[in-house]
């Protein structure tokens, strides 16, 4: 498999769901093995987990001096979900637009601008050992396989959900149908807790399906596809892995995933060599 980038810019303005406030951000070409790279102007930074700095509903980069870029997770996700490994990322903002809550606008604008496979090929990163990850109940895992899969079971049983289990084996088809249109989700009896604690202040029924106490949409157009909210997590798992800046070979397993441990997972895989093997 072949590096890629996009033919032209591909530029997005939005609310950011954390701050509430219109965020611009653009997306430009790159040259082969640049990687993918976040830039505010004053500094870049590359899409690399031990760049993170902040996992507290989402992910954020750290570009030094205190900036931060927060809400990468599914324009990131959008990226890997595509093959495109070489971009520059500007934004003067501290949040990538949340868009509709899906990786879907992402997606569609890619595809509509162009995506330019280049002459080196892409890194792979094969799993060799089982790495687990276990935070309380939520736990994930790595293991060793032929491709890349994902099996993710969510507990929401607390919120009026019942636990839901969604299987995925990557492939761009499959990612664009299955996978991007799958958005943020919440649930109405953790408003208040987020007004009073001044988060997810852009959040609204245009960016996040809204569940009331007995696991009904409250949004008025209903789900767009069965399991939408453990898809999102498979979203945001396929966000989180792709900043080992590589395809992964492997098999992901998770019972409630979150942006917390993905990067505490990422840590514990390239704490040891011998955990993988990474090959071009
Ligand atoms: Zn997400």
């Amino acid at each position: 498999m072949f590096q890629a980038t996009l033919e032209s810019v591909a530029s997005f303005d939005g609310v950011g769901a954390h701050s509430g406030k219109l965020c611009s951000v653009s997306i430009s070409p790159a040259a082969k093995n640049a990687g993918i790279v976040f830039s505010n102007g004053e500094h870049t930074v590359e899409a690399r987990f031990d760049n993170v700095s902040e996992t507290t509903l989402c992910t954020a980069l750290s570009l030094g001096d205190g900036a931060d870029i927060s809400t990468i997770e599914h324009l990131s996700a959008a990226l890997y979900g595509l093959g495109i490994t070489n971009a520059l990322i500007e934004t003067k903002d501290p949040e990538i637009p949340i868009l509709d809550g899906s990786a879907l606008p992402f997606v569609q604008k890619f595809l509509s601008v162009g995506i330019k496979k280049q002459s080196s090929r892409m890194k792979m990163l094969k799993v060799l050992v089982p790495i687990k990850v276990q935070e309380g109940e939520k736990w994930i895992s790595l293991s060793p396989a032929n491709s890349f899969s994902i099996n993710i079971k969510c507990d929401f049983t607390s919120k009026g959900l019942e636990t839901r289990e969604t299987s995925f084996d990557f492939s761009e088809n499959d990612f664009t149908k299955e996978i991007a249109l799958a958005r943020t989700f919440g649930f109405f009896s953790d408003a208040e807790f987020l007004r009073k604690n001044n988060l997810a202040k852009g959040a609204s029924l245009d960016n996040c399906v809204v569940f009331d106490d007995v696991g009904r949409p409250i949004n008025k157009e209903g789900l767009r596809l069965p399991n939408e909210p453990v898809r999102h997590k498979i979203l945001d798992v396929i966000g989180d892995l792709s900043l080992t800046r590589c395809n992964i070979v492997g098999r992901f397993d998770g019972f409630c995933p979150s942006h917390r441990i993905n990067n505490r997972l990422l840590h514990a895989l390239f704490e040891k060599d011998t955990n993988y093997e990474i090959t071009q």
